[in-house]
């Protein structure tokens, strides 16, 4: 392509003192790029979503592999299994306020870092009692309760991580918009299910889309604390959580444990690890 680029013309330019370009350069425009690479990303699983087809919700989703009934608890391991949810939950808001006595604190270096978590560990305090009553008897109209509390977790945790990573004010004005499009995502399940046309794409997109933004945030943004390993093992727990949903009956007939049973225990050891790496993290000295 012709460019209008001369021998003398640059003999010419080389003469002038050269002027730095209006670009922004070095280390904000390589955050700008980042960002707009998420932005990107935000929008493409958005379109692919919706170039799909609506999803309604599989009926054979209820039919767990342990259903046996004990103590008088229907579906009983499927039930009890929630219980360290509400542990988790609890131990993660009295440490929360127990940290909060000193104001500004090593783990949370501004105060309105702590809301995120106080969300998230509400929602999975609220995790065990949605999933419990789903399990009591499993259906469509159960299942919404089951998801809405998981779903105010996830974007929590989404909240705090663009908070701590992109920037603190983002991350807070951020945790309400991303809560509303969750619970909404969920209700639009629900009520479309009950007409007769549920549709899971948004549900989809948004418990998807936090599972491969949060890490590429962690991959593409410095971090304001140590343990990002500890985020990425909340990840793995998530992902075990996730196989042994998926082979339910196989790990039942295998071990006599149903592999749901297992993806609760696992999941609620990735939302204790959440706890474990606010506990253990100190901010990142800045270099120098
Ligand atoms: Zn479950």
């Amino acid at each position: 392509m012709a460019r209008g680029w001369t021998a003398s013309a640059s003999a010419e330019v080389d003469a002038v003192p050269r002027v730095a370009p209006a670009a922004p350069s070095g280390p904000d425009a390589a955050r700008t790029r980042r960002l707009w690479i998420l932005g990107g990303l935000c929008a493409l699983l958005v379109l692919v979503a919706f170039a799909l087809r609506p999803i309604p919700q599989d009926p054979a989703y209820h039919n767990f592999a342990d259903q046996r009934t004990m103590l008088g608890i229907p579906n009983a391991l499927n039930v009890l299994s929630n219980l360290p949810f509400l542990v988790v939950g609890a131990w993660g808001l009295v440490f929360l306020a127990r940290d909060r006595s000193g104001g500004a604190s090593p783990r949370f270096l501004a105060s309105s870092e702590r809301w995120p978590y106080w969300v998230l560990f509400m929602g999975v305090g609220l995790t065990a009692l949605g999933s419990a009553y789903y399990h009591w008897q499993p259906s469509n109209e159960t299942l919404f309760w089951d998801r809405l509390p998981m779903t105010i977790a996830f974007m929590a945790l989404l909240s705090s991580v663009i908070g701590e990573r992109i920037s603190l004010a983002a991350g807070r004005w951020l945790l309400l918009p991303l809560l509303a499009v969750g619970v909404l995502s969920t209700l639009y399940w629900h009520v479309g299910e009950q007409r007769g046309a549920g549709d899971l794409r948004p549900y989809a997109v948004v418990q998807f889309g936090t599972l491969v933004i949060v890490p590429l945030i962690v991959c593409l943004f410095p971090a304001r604390y140590t343990g990002t390993a500890d985020l990425f093992g909340v990840l793995g727990w998530y992902a075990l959580a996730k196989a042994f949903e998926t082979f339910d009956h196989q790990t039942f007939h295998a071990i006599g444990i149903s592999g749901h049973t297992l993806k609760h225990l696992a999941s609620a050891a990735g939302a204790w690890w959440i706890l474990r790496m606010i506990e253990r993290r100190r901010p990142v000295t800045p270099p120098s």
